[in-house]
């Protein structure tokens, strides 16, 4: 299994230690960040107020829910301010899933 990278220390991160975590702030969403929990060895990303963990942001089912989450912001008019944030999360938590769907078929 692939693992995780941390976007604040840049030591790898285990599927149960990670979190994704982002910021509202009103009407704005940023900062897509995949992180260590906050604590002794590591701050997270303190800035941010919405979490989710990474073990269910990073199953097919935690994922779409996610995607879901987002498309309910954008429809309440929600603006997205750094997309390259989110590509980059995105991209973590898909070459795992894609890894697991890998597995599961023997490939
Ligand atoms: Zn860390």
């Amino acid at each position: 299994m692939s693992s995780f990278i941390c976007d604040s220390c840049g030591q790898e991160v285990s599927l149960y230690d990670g979190v994704l975590s982002w910021y509202r702030k009103g009407r704005e969403l940023g900062n897509f960040t995949i992180t260590h929990r906050p604590g002794k060895h590591c701050s997270g990303r303190p800035e941010n107020n919405v979490y989710r963990d990474l073990f269910r942001v990073a199953s097919v089912k935690g994922y779409l829910a996610f995607v879901q989450y987002l498309i309910a912001r954008w429809s309440e008019g929600c603006v997205l301010n750094d997309f390259s944030s989110l590509k980059k999360a995105i991209a973590q938590i898909n070459s795992h899933i894609d890894e697991g769907i890998a597995s599961l078929l023997g490939e």
